[in-house]
């Protein structure tokens, strides 16, 4: 990959910080937009932004085009059957939300059980939770071995009669570790039992194949992808998407209104109610231009690169070091601590050097739990860092360690 052709595409990163270049390891939260993206933002609110779905004229039929085009380029990128099964969301929290409230309902009865994940995000289980206040349904956690892999025996023995849904992140956007998605999906639909897949963290670095992981909810977030903010995309399959009633009520989203009765409209439209962000919706698929133009097993295995180098180094040269998640094949994302220093101490010096990397609880506070601890600090990694960023991560942490031991 010619990193700096990748990284002119990005103005950002030639910003200064304390009179610093800029070291951006957040990726995690959200990766930087490439100018690409960024200009169909700009094209879309100058030349063609009119409603879309509702226009006869030339304008708003150009706005509805560049939307469904976006649905198509998602249905292709991550091998949907139908662009039935694409549903434009807010992001995966909203993605993840449609599920719950819907396909929760539709499914679950007082004593029946669901299975997550002890690293899931706080988006695949606070949503659950609420509907389980109203429902009564148990929620079982897969717990994590000393790498932060899921045991997956425990995983087998939770499927029971009464055991109805699965809902499991693709990747850990703490421990970086990716999941054997496919194998849980079909040790589930073995029981009958459907499966969602929160993708947040495996969409920006694993080729995504909903039909080969046969999985039957997919999500993910267009802003952790290159992509634009306020976007994300809920795959669902069909059978279950025709089957479940709508989320949210509004325009676009019907046949027919009376005060007698209302239709829904066909999929996927049943599921996004209101004025979607159709600019956004359409710049993403110039995100996904941006990582199919390098492809996504170069771009993983150059951040691969990335994180072996980097923990490497933080192994040999930052004595009182703990990584958490060391799984095979993980994503690049270093997650620590060093000695007694505080997560948010490390942070904010670092900053002070130019070097932005999140600190805290990373909305996995059931995971920090069972870590025993309260917050780390995360390093993660996207196709435009380099190796001497991780140099300056290295030359900062040793100089913050130094400061604060
Ligand atoms: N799941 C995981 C694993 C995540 O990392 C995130 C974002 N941190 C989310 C869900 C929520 O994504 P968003 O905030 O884009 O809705």
């Amino acid at each position: 990959m010619d990193i700096d052709k990748i990284r002119s595409e990005f103005p950002i990163l030639g910003r200064q910080l304390y009179k610093r270049p800029l070291v951006y390891l957040d990726n995690t939260a959200t990766s930087q937009t490439p100018d690409r993206v960024v200009k169909a933002i700009v094209d879309g609110y100058t030349t063609t932004k009119a409603n879309v779905h509702r226009g006869v004229h030339t304008l708003s039929q150009e706005a509805t085009e560049l939307q469904e085009n976006a649905r198509r380029r998602v249905k292709e990128w991550i091998n949907a059957g139908s662009t039935s099964e694409i549903v434009f969301t807010r992001g995966t929290t909203e993605a993840l939300n449609l599920v719950v409230s819907s396909m929760g309902w539709m499914v679950l009865s007082e004593g029946d059980e669901i299975i997550l994940t002890v690293m899931e995000h706080h988006a695949n289980i606070v949503p659950w939770q609420l509907l389980q206040q109203r429902i009564g349904f148990k929620i079982n956690v897969v717990p994590i071995d000393e790498c932060g892999q899921l045991k997956l025996d425990v995983y087998r023995s939770l499927f029971n009669e009464r055991t109805r849904l699965v809902s499991v992140c693709h990747a850990s956007n703490v421990l970086g570790t990716v999941n054997p998605v496919k194998e849980m999906i079909a040790e589930a639909h073995s029981h009958g039992v459907p499966v969602v897949i929160d993708g947040a963290q495996a969409a920006p670095h694993i080729k995504i194949d909903v039909s080969d992981l046969d999985a039957d909810f997919y999500t993910f977030s267009a802003h952790k992808m290159y992509g634009p903010t306020g976007v994300g995309v809920l795959y669902g399959k069909e059978k279950w998407l025709e089957k479940m009633p709508p989320y949210q009520g509004g325009g676009e989203m019907i046949a027919s209104v009376s005060f007698e009765k209302t239709t829904f409209a066909d999929l996927p439209y049943k599921f996004e109610a209101g004025t979607p962000d159709f600019i956004g919706i359409s710049a993403l698929s110039k995100a996904i231009d941006f990582m199919d133009e390098l492809g996504v097993d170069n771009i993983a295995a150059h951040e691969h690169e990335l994180l072996d180098y980097t923990t490497r180094r933080m192994m040999d040269e930052i004595p009182g070091v703990r990584i958490f998640g060391t799984a095979p094949g993980k994503c690049a994302i270093i997650s620590f601590l060093v000695g007694d220093i505080h997560h948010y101490d490390m942070g904010m010096l670092l900053d002070k050097l130019g070097i932005a990397v999140r600190t805290g609880h990373h909305c996995a506070q059931p995971l920090m739990h069972a870590l025993g601890v309260e917050g780390v600090v995360r390093a993660s990694f996207a196709a435009y860092n380099t190796k001497s960023e991780c140099d300056d991560f290295i030359a900062g942490l040793k100089r913050v360690t130094a400061i604060l031991s």
